[in-house]
């Protein structure tokens, strides 16, 4: 099923699922930029919010907003008794550590999933391990390559993959092509996180079984465009945009509700 329909009908269970319960889920979003990418982020979860029957707050801060004061608005979020969970919108002004951020979050509330004690994963990865169940695409055995290493989607989709039992290899800026492209060629599931325009293109072989997770994305005046050429001659490849972006989207709320059913 393409990631459109499945995003569709998962949508309609998690709001089967909000309406029978006696109390609405409630979470605050904190919004420190106003940069296009983060204003549409936003704008997309408040939308899903909506639809799912999820109560939103967006916390809109001024941009100039001290590290100590944001620190504060994160401490009553997580004291106060309204939002079951939170999250704070990436990327962040200069003057304030994004990574002292992420850890002042309670693992209680951290929706993101971004603290390293959070019972919870983070959102891309979540979303696509999802996404691959649903499909009912193997894991266990079977080679996966992520290519990127980054915290919040690379290295925890390996420790996903690998907690599946899957052959696990990630790639990085420093993998050399020769290696790069035997490993992409013996590959059962590739995951790319790179950010580099059509990355995966027709210079590397591909298994003709494999399922390709396309999670990067790069704009330019003609739009969006993923790390993936499309309609590589593979069994399953998710495009950009209207992948990744929406299972992102949708393990957020799957978060959620993992918090409120944990109560
Ligand atoms: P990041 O922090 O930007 O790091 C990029 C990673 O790619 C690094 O590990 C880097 O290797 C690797 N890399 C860069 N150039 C490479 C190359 N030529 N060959 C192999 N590896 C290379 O990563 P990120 O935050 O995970 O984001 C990656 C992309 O995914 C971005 O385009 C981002 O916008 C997108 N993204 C999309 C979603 C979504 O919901 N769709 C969510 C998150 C991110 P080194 O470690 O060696 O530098």
């Amino acid at each position: 099923m393409i990631v459109k329909e499945y995003v569709k009908q998962r949508k309609e269970e998690i709001k089967n699922l909000v309406l029978a319960m006696p109390k609405k889920p409630c979470i605050a979003i904190v919004q420190v930029n106003e940069d296009a990418g983060s204003n549409a982020y936003v704008k997309g979860k408040l939308k899903d919010a909506a639809e799912l029957g999820i109560q939103a707050d967006l916390i809109k801060l001024p941009l100039d907003i001290s590290q100590e004061e944001l620190l504060k608005v994160i401490d009553e979020l997580n004291n106060d008794d309204i939002h079951d969970g939170f999250i704070v919108q990436m990327p962040l002004p200069k003057q304030i550590d994004e990574e002292t951020i992420k850890l002042a979050v309670s693992p209680k509330k951290d929706v993101d999933g971004f603290h390293p004690l959070s019972s919870l994963s983070p959102c891309t990865p979540k979303g696509i391990m999802n996404y691959l169940h649903h499909e009912g695409i193997q894991i266990l055995g079977k080679n996966a390559v992520v290519i990127g290493r980054s915290n919040i989607v690379g290295k925890p989709m390996a420790k996903l993959l690998l907690k599946e039992s899957a052959n696990v290899t990630v790639l990085h800026s420093k993998t050399s092509f020769e290696d790069m492209s035997r490993y992409i060629a013996n590959a059962d599931i590739i995951i790319i996180a790179i950010g580099r325009q059509h990355f995966l293109d027709n210079k590397f072989q591909y298994k003709e079984s494999a399922v390709i997770i396309d999670v990067g994305i790069s704009r330019d005046e003609t739009g969006l465009h993923g790390d993936a050429l499309p309609d590589l001659p593979v069994k399953l490849q998710t495009p950009v945009p209207g992948g990744v972006g929406l299972l992102t989207r949708l393990a957020l709320y799957e978060n959620l509700l993992e918090i409120v059913s944990k109560k």
